[in-house]
């Protein structure tokens, strides 16, 4: 792919300072992407949940985010920007270090709510902190920022209408340019990943994740069409990782990075979000490159990267050879950097999904679904989140982090509100569920509106039921995902009490007919025990999982030998071994289904002794499991 080389680079500077004025929307191009969805997501407010799993989480992280004080959110800005005494109180950890590190997520959060749920609170809690936020980055000279706040302001103009974002947004990225090509001895930034120190864009650096700016540009363009920021966004593609894996077979480890927290193996989050941007470069662009690379490494994250429970990235988060990942069972208990980590495989899949039609990349979306998202404990008051998930084979617990104003705490609200993303597609011809879950969708169908009302205790039954709205007979089909670890015989669908033959599409089991108002369509999906296995060469370690759920063991019995965990939650502090554990001995996880008897209606079982198995995401706080039992 084509690089800027020192010099290019200087031309390209010269250019963009001198020939481009600041942009305004007159200069927008008539844009046409090179490459359309195959099938389309909905909008926001096109899907409400219903109560549920998913819909109450959702509520939950909604009262939590609307009640931090507008003035703690901004009280280290504003003091930033000279303020001698702002109201409010500072609400610390990594938010004052860096300075309402996460504030843009918040508020990208607080649109999206707004936008499905039409609470006015929400909206104007959005504006309100952009408003403010704006004067104090216009008083520090419009420095820094990062390129999340690219998301704001179009999530700002998007669903709260604010016309002014886009101004903003041209102002920002404007800012942004010149301090990247103009800046040669800007220090003073020492965050953002646009100074000009950061512009050697070493491979693999994660001071700084440079890689990860070139997907709100490529954003920024599709909705302005501003060339200019395509040009940029092509500026920062990260084709030094995404040439690994473009074509077959793939090389993933024949880089080390050069800069960063760990020069061994590439930072995780970071790493799976850049394909994001290759997402973007792909509708922009229409070169294949892009979507070889991003299916290739779908595929490679599948089967050589992921845990049982979706997770991946362990060991101060990092992509590594299995082997590596093996062993951080037994030495680790940062096996998963929960939310952010989760944000860019939902993205990356959800691309997956719209530009390839293909219903198997809904199987990653699930299982974080219930094994990150939904294993998540409640927040702690002042913005500790979950950030790491632990699956130590000697025993593990759920705890939010000591820091408050996390990364993950900025992602947390995303994770949670993309369900009402991830739940339905579309194309013209057909609506398609990816998630089970009590909802309904309203699918804009030319004249006409089609409403689907989903009916299910999923993951607690393997049924789940559709009620189907129209105004008059209409033929279209409902497909279903197919899904991953489906047991037994395949699935069977009814209408009205009537079994009916479906056809498998790209993954997808389709009921196609004509439907007329008030048609009920049933569907079951057969679900039982079945193994994850983390090493296919080796053959282990394993994990137990029921459908889409990680099942972990447990037992009144046993205790974790630790003392309080350090910031980064290393092993220090736990014994290598567990003589406990020994309880768990006896247990054969591949015949784990003679050995259990149900003990409870959400999948708790009960094994010898008092040995007991159920649903990951059901651990609450401190509460002991165990995932992985061999390594
Ligand atoms: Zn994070």
């Amino acid at each position: 792919m084509k690089k800027f080389n020192k010099r290019q680079r200087y031309l390209v500077a010269c250019v963009l300072l001198t020939c481009i004025p600041l942009a305004t929307r007159s200069q927008s191009e008539n844009i046409k992407l090179a490459r359309s969805n195959v099938v389309q997501s909905f909008q926001f407010g096109e899907v409400q949940l219903l109560p549920g799993l998913m819909y109450d989480e959702f509520m939950e992280i909604k009262e939590y985010f609307m009640n931090l004080p507008n003035d703690d959110l901004l009280y280290g800005l504003r003091l930033k920007a000279g303020d001698d005494n702002p109201p409010g109180k500072e609400i610390g950890g990594w938010y004052k270090k860096l300075t309402a590190l996460t504030l843009n997520q918040w508020i990208s959060s607080y649109c999206r709510m707004y936008a499905i749920t039409g609470d006015e609170a929400c909206k104007g809690k959005a504006e309100y902190l952009t408003d403010e936020w704006w004067k104090c980055y216009t008083r520090l000279g419009r420095k820094g920022g990062g390129d999340k706040w690219i998301i704001t302001l179009l999530d700002l103009y998007n669903y709260c209408g604010r016309e002014d974002a886009l101004d903003k947004l041209s102002v920002y990225i404007q800012q942004t340019m010149d301090t990247v090509y103009r800046s040669q001895d800007n220090a003073e930034n020492d965050y953002a990943p646009y100074t000009a120190r950061n512009t050697s864009r070493h491979f693999g650096d994660n001071s700084n994740e440079w890689y990860t700016a070139a997907w709100p540009l490529y954003l920024a363009y599709i909705q302005t069409g501003y060339k200019q920021y395509k040009d940029f966004a092509g500026f920062w593609e990260y084709t030094e990782w995404w040439d690994m894996f473009a074509t077959q077979p793939i090389k993933p480890f024949t880089k080390t990075p050069v800069a960063g927290l760990n020069t061994e193996w590439v930072h995780a989050y970071s790493h799976i979000n850049s394909f994001n941007a290759a997402s973007e470069a792909y509708r922009v662009k229409g070169d294949a490159y892009y979507l070889n690379a991003m299916k290739n490494l779908y595929d490679w994250m599948q089967n050589y990267q992921m845990f049982a429970t979706g997770g991946y990235g362990p060991e101060l988060e990092h992509i590594m050879p299995v082997y590596r990942i093996v062993q951080t069972l037994a030495t680790r208990t940062d096996h998963f950097e929960t939310q952010c980590a989760t944000w860019a495989a939902l993205m990356l899949s959800q691309n997956l999904i719209t530009l390839t039609g293909e219903a198997k990349y809904g199987n990653w979306i699930e299982r974080l679904a219930y094994n990150a998202i939904n294993a998540t404990i409640p927040m702690a008051p002042g913005t500790q989140v979950m950030y790491y998930s632990n699956y130590n084979l000697n025993g593990a617990i759920k705890l939010n982090r000591s820091n408050e104003g996390t990364c993950c705490a900025g992602t947390r609200p995303l994770t949670v509100i993309q369900y009402h993303i991830n739940t339905y597609y579309h194309d013209n011809d057909n609506i398609y569920i990816n998630l089970f879950t009590p909802s309904t969708v309203n699918w804009e169908r030319g004249k006409s509106t089609v409403k689907l009302t989903q009916n299910t205790s999923f993951p607690y039954s393997d049924e789940t039921e559709f009620t189907i709205s129209v105004i008059k007979s209409e033929k279209f089909g409902i497909g279903i995902r197919v899904p991953e670890w489906l047991t037994g015989p395949a699935m069977t669908a009814r209408v009205n009490g009537r079994d009916i033959q479906g056809k498998t599409k790209n993954g997808w089991f389709i009921i196609d007919r004509q439907w007329n108002n008030g048609d009920k369509l049933s569907v079951t999906m057969p679900m039982d025990f079945w193994l994850s296995v983390l090493d296919k060469n080796e053959g282990r370690p394993t994990a137990v999982m029921y459908g889409p759920l990680v099942m972990a063991f447990t037992s009144p019995d046993l205790t974790l030998r630790t003392s309080m965990y350090n910031d980064w939650w290393s092993y220090e502090g736990m014994l290598q071994k567990n003589p406990d554990k020994n309880m768990l001995d006896g247990i054969d996880l591949r015949n784990i289904r003679n050995q259990v008897r149900p003990a409870g209606d959400q999948l708790e079982f009960q094994l010898s002794g008092r040995n007991m198995l159920k649903p990951f995401m059901n651990f609450d706080k401190g509460e002991l499991y165990y995932i992985y039992l061999d390594r």
